[in-house]
């Protein structure tokens, strides 16, 4: 018998080592977690009378951040697409668990990537509860579950011709922040800093989420660009929708940063924003705004789910034509 471990031992003992260190008791406690990290599976109280929500995304190197973004950013951000994703459903997300494909195990990388993906998870009050470590080029998987009361989550499919169309926050700030990091808009100062943060740092609107159950027809969180995901909600509720150029929201260190026009560009085609977007029938409109007070809950009105496929903006009358990257020309007029 040789005394001391083989490789394959001494492997693993380095991956259970990085795991206990990093992973375990990383977010929030909880007392539904029966089992967590270091069994073969974690085991999981949902409560009585609730559905089990789930959602995973991935994050690439070089693809969904750019290559050398700072750790704490990669792990906040890998958890804040699938609060998003949770938010969207207006369910509580309760346990994460994350498959982690590291180059090395750089202690100094693993250290920031973990706290910002805790600092993240306590505010959302959601533990860590499992995953998987190999080693390969940079990736990082999270699936986030959470839950809702029986029959009660928001769709996209639930929207109808006429129902008011909302936004949370500001978009475009998290596109532009991402040019800004990548060096393809030349500014410094408050603003551009503002913006990066917001691209770094998405805040997901869980807790608005969880309110809408009570008001919205159906919801989707703005990841791919807000016409874009206006345009998803709109098809699978069966109909159109209109927005109002004038009416989408913009920051005012979007509009420092890049002017009024290409603000408001960006905000209706740039991506990685995870806000909300979301529909309200018409009579449920005067309770939304009297019980979550928009200034308060910051969102804004927008537009109109229509009977007529597809997804238009409507500038002074005239409806604007976008291609992927942003509105290309004005395409006749209403
Ligand atoms: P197994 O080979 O049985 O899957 P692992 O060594 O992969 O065991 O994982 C051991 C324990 O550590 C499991 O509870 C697993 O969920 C957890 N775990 C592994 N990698 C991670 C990670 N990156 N983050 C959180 N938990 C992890
Ligand atoms: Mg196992």
């Amino acid at each position: 018998m040789p005394s001391g471990p083989t490789s394959i031992e001494r492997v693993s003992l380095a991956e259970f080592e990085l795991i206990d260190r990093f992973f375990r008791g990383c977010g929030a406690r909880r007392t539904d977690v029966r089992v967590g990290v270091g069994d073969d599976a974690a085991i999981l109280d949902c409560p009585a009378g609730a559905e089990l929500v789930a959602a995973v995304d991935t994050l690439v190197d070089g693809v969904h951040f750019p290559h050398g973004c700072a750790p704490a950013s990669i792990g906040h951000r890998a958890l804040a697409v699938n609060l998003s994703d949770l938010a969207a459903m207006g369910a509580r997300p309760a346990w994460a668990l994350l498959a982690l494909t590291l180059p090395a195990a750089d202690e100094a990388w693993l250290s920031e990537f973990a706290a910002g993906m805790a600092a993240l998870a306590r505010a959302h009050e959601v533990a860590l509860v499992g995953g998987d470590t190999t080693s390969g080029p940079l990736c990082v998987t999270v699936q986030l579950l959470g839950y809702a009361p029986r029959s009660s989550a928001l769709l996209r499919s639930g929207g109808r011709a006429g129902d008011a169309l909302f936004v949370s926050g500001t978009p475009g700030d998290a596109g532009a922040g991402l040019d800004l990091e990548q060096g393809r808009l030349p500014a410094e100062g408050e603003s551009a800093a503002y913006l990066r943060e917001r691209f770094l740092y998405p805040a997901p609107r869980v807790a608005l989420g969880e309110c809408l159950r009570r008001y919205a027809s159906a919801c989707i969180d703005v990841s791919d660009g807000l016409l874009a995901d206006a345009g998803k909600l709109a098809r699978a509720s069966g109909c159109g929708v209109e927005i109002a150029y004038e009416q989408v929201p913009v920051s005012p260190a979007l509009v420092s940063t890049v002017g009024e026009e290409r603000a408001r560009r960006l905000a209706l085609t740039a991506g990685d924003d995870y806000e909300l977007c979301f529909s309200v029938q018409p009579a449920h409109v005067g309770r939304l705004l009297g019980e979550l007070p928009p200034e308060r809950w910051g969102y804004t009105r927008i537009g109109t789910l229509r009977v007529t496929p597809g997804a238009d903006v409507v500038r002074d009358g005239a409806v604007m034509s976008f291609s992927h990257s942003g509105y290309d020309h004005f395409a006749g007029s209403a």
